[in-house]
């Protein structure tokens, strides 16, 4: 017998945590769940606010085309049958996103699938580079000036923070453009949004399991160490191991969400700024993802601002290169000597971007 509380002490109650822990708990493993913020469901987490359902860290859309994942969702909570579909915004006008024959047509009056390539060629013709030295070069290359102007270049600068001749052109490998007039913004077989919201979902996850938010796992990861013979981390590495090698790179991004008196205000979910002159990425109405909400006579709205990342702040996007990507392996090196029993997972301790339907599928093949 050894003289733990606890078989698993999961740090983060994110979509990674709360699926480890509903694991833990139906294999009869005793779990304790520690989250740094004052709720639980780290950044799928919404809020009831006036009525409206409120995504408090970003529009977050669930789509996967995964069976399994989806089934496994169901347990927790009914979808709505929300459709994404997503406008971009720029001078005054509007064109369908992703790019497909609406956007070509709103563009450059395209009418049938093989104007696009006529288009791209003509584009081409003028501009075009065998072997680009950066992102700029080579989404022109995929797609001509005019597309990238319009829709890929202010937005992926405010992205990223510089200008996209600074971006090295491995970023993207390509640029997709549907031919036909379909505009929804994922085609994946299964979407939608949890009809009593994400918080709840994560809720159901963590029934029956002890949970503690308010507490930071780093300020006394010696103390709960001591407490568990397993942890599971989804928090960042660098933190963790108080940025002994320099800190990892990440992009911010801040949320500025207000009430606004009319019923409607932009008539759909998220439409996109890909101005670099407009300093926000996207506009978010909440109401549009649940129609019994669209009925209420006010609305709440959210801009997304990316920001610079201190060490502090909450980080939202990995920053993957090269640079990055070493860091991180020897951040991962050294931990795993110092601390044998700490299993990293999720979008932070793993550094990678995850969709939500990826993130469940790696906690459900965590080996517990
Ligand atoms: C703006 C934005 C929009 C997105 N939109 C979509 C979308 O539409 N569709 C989609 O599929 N995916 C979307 N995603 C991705 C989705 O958010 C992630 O897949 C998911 O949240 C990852 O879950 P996680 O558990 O790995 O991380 P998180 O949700 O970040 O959870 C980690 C938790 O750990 C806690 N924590 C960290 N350090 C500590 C510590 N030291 N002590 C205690 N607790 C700690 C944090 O507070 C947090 O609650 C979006 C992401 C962003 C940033």
């Amino acid at each position: 017998m050894d003289s733990f509380d606890y078989d698993i002490i999961i740090v983060g109650s994110g979509l990674y945590g709360a699926v480890t822990a509903y694991r833990a708990r139906q294999k009869g493993l005793k779990c304790l769940v520690l989250e740094r913020r004052d709720d639980i469901g780290g950044n799928v987490r919404d809020k009831m606010i006036d009525g409206i359902n409120v995504h408090l860290y970003g529009a977050h859309i669930f789509h996967t085309d995964n069976e399994h994942v989806w089934s496994f969702v169901q347990h927790f909570s009914d979808f709505n049958n929300y459709i994404h579909t997503v406008l971009a915004h720029i001078d005054g006008r509007y064109y369908h996103m992703p790019v497909n024959l609406m956007t070509f047509h709103e563009i450059f009056g395209a009418k049938r699938p093989h104007d696009i390539s006529d288009i791209i060629t003509a584009e081409r013709r003028n501009e075009f580079y065998s072997c680009p030295k950066n992102l700029e070069q080579k989404a022109v290359s995929l797609i001509g000036r005019t597309v990238y102007e319009l829709l890929v270049k202010g937005y992926t600068e405010k992205q990223w923070g510089c200008a996209a001749t600074e971006l090295p052109a491995e970023i993207i490998e390509r640029l997709p453009v549907r031919t036909t007039f379909d505009s929804r913004y994922f085609s994946d077989r299964f979407q939608g949004i949890p009809v009593n919201g994400y918080h709840a979902m994560i809720r159901r996850m963590l029934d029956g399991v002890e949970f503690i938010t308010g507490v930071d796992f780093c300020k006394e990861r010696y103390y709960w160490l001591g407490r568990a013979r397993r942890i599971i981390y989804t928090g960042m590495i660098d933190e963790l191991m108080d940025y002994c090698f320099g800190s990892l790179d990440y992009r911010g991004l801040e949320f500025r969400t207000e009430r606004v008196e009319v019923s409607d205000y932009q008539g759909m979910a998220v439409i996109n700024e890909t101005s670099s002159v407009v300093p926000y990425t996207r506009t978010i109405e909440h109401k549009h993802f649940n129609l019994m909400q669209e009925r209420l006579p006010y609305t709440i709205i959210t801009r997304e601002y990316p920001s610079v990342w201190h060490p502090g702040c909450d980080a939202y996007y990995p920053v993957n290169n090269l640079r990055n990507n070493r860091l991180y392996a020897k951040y991962r090196d050294a931990a795993s000597c110092i601390f044998p029993n700490i299993i990293f997972g999720g979008r932070l301790g793993e550094y990678r971007y995850y969709d939500m339907d990826d993130v469940i599928l790696a906690a459900l093949s965590l080996e517990l």
